[in-house]
């Protein structure tokens, strides 16, 4: 996790140094104190939520406060199990998923990219390209650069097995 925000960090700094205008829509993430560029319109604010999971989990975490707020007396108590027992079975709330899907590797290639990231990646993508990206092409530009390094990965693995092959321990 380390080496990757150091990876991200390098490659931010590199940006700022090619594109210095970009400076503007540097800030820091709230909660987490990440640096991350936001969109030009709210350039020069420091209240935002880093589009790394903090801008979500703190949406979640206000929508569940002003449920509990709205649900919380003993009035809303008796709203709330009143709407649970007319709403139809199927729309019940989704049970929290199991910690351990059965085929995680077939799961994560199968998964979608999570859209908020891919709209952040988008933005900045536009920003530094000085033209409009379309998410289409971010994910076009995900799938390939994904695919780059399992081939990368997988290359330095069969070398190492060449080389164990020929000097074994
Ligand atoms: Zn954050």
């Amino acid at each position: 996790m380390v080496a990757l925000v150091l990876e991200y960090y390098v490659l931010l700094r590199s940006v700022l140094r090619a594109k210095p205008h970009l400076r503007a829509c540097l800030t820091r993430c709230r909660h987490c104190r990440i640096f991350f560029l936001t969109h030009p319109r709210n350039a020069g604010r420091h209240d935002l939520g880093c589009p790394f999971g903090c801008r979500q989990a703190h949406r979640q975490r206000a929508s569940a406060q002003r449920s509990a707020a709205y649900y919380g007396d003993a009035e809303g108590k008796s709203i709330k199990s009143q709407l649970n027992r007319r709403r139809p079975r199927k729309y019940r709330a989704p049970e929290p998923p199991s910690e351990q899907p059965r085929a995680p590797a077939l799961r994560r290639r199968l998964a979608p990219w999570d859209p908020a990231m891919v709209e952040h990646v988008r933005m900045v993508a536009s920003l530094i390209e000085g033209r409009r990206v379309s998410r289409r092409q971010v994910r076009a530009m995900l799938q390939k650069v994904l695919r780059q390094h399992t081939m990368c990965r997988r290359r330095k693995i069969d070398q190492t097995v060449a080389w164990l092959n020929e000097q074994p321990p």
